[in-house]
């Protein structure tokens, strides 16, 4: 970023260009009409369990395979080219758009009435410390202001690094993932908690971090991100 960007930054925190596509924009929008297109809202028919789109108001085939660890999860937007881009550019130099997408995270929690708390996907110091900061982290901040609940900061480390799991199968991956996260049993114990993260692929990263907070005790889990992929209609 460069010294001018800098100043108009902390001027005018937020664009007034397309987010996607950096166009001008004038109507007060956040994208323009052509990029608009590409983020498409997660607001039609979704699986009541893992809330991902489908086709048929049902259970998708893969919950009724296995039900996931935890109770309900949620997501605001498909994961589409327009919504790739846009987490994209949050982790790698938008962190102002956590207000945009804690919005959108809020609309699709507002109705998890039951929590007590708000917890997020951690990551371990060594990736934190790459990035500069925790992208779930600063999602989980804003929508803890939002619902005015409490943020529980420490309930859940990344205790281990999960990048070079590449060569493993799919259960070593999975067994890999679920010891990579440590809870604090006193933190979450008997809580109902929404966990939020920015985006939920396989749903691998959802059970392990769900696993370990049930196992320390946790009573009811939302899972909440920004965008999850589309239901495939296989398993
Ligand atoms: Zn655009
Ligand atoms: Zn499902």
């Amino acid at each position: 970023m460069n010294v001018f960007k800098a100043i108009l930054d902390s001027i005018f925190p937020e664009n007034f260009t397309c987010e996607l596509c950096g166009i001008e924009i004038f109507d007060g929008d956040r994208f323009c009409k052509d990029c608009r297109k590409t983020i498409i809202f997660n607001d039609g028919v979704t699986c009541p369990v893992c809330g991902r789109m489908t086709d048929v108001a049902e259970l998708c085939l893969d919950c009724k395979a296995l039900a996931p660890i935890y109770d309900r999860a949620v997501s605001a937007l498909e994961y589409s080219d327009g919504a790739k881009k846009l987490v994209l550019a949050f982790k790698d130099d938008r962190p102002y758009l956590k207000n945009y997408f804690a919005q959108l995270l809020y609309k699709k929690c507002a109705q998890f009435t039951d929590a007590e708390a708000i917890c997020f996907v951690p990551m371990t110091a060594k990736a934190q410390g790459r990035r500069g900061f925790n992208q779930a982290y600063l999602l989980a901040k804003e929508l803890s202001k939002i619902m005015k609940l409490p943020l529980l900061k420490g309930a859940i480390r990344k205790v281990k690094d999960t990048a070079q799991q590449k060569s493993l199968s799919r259960t070593d991956r999975e067994q890999n993932l679920k010891s990579c996260f440590k809870a604090d049993r006193a933190a979450v114990r008997d809580k109902t908690l929404i966990v939020v993260d920015d985006v939920m692929t396989t749903g691998a990263t959802a059970d392990a971090v769900c696993g370990e907070l049930k196992k320390r005790g946790a009573k009811k889990l939302y899972f909440a991100t920004v965008a999850s992929v589309r239901y495939s209609g296989e398993l």
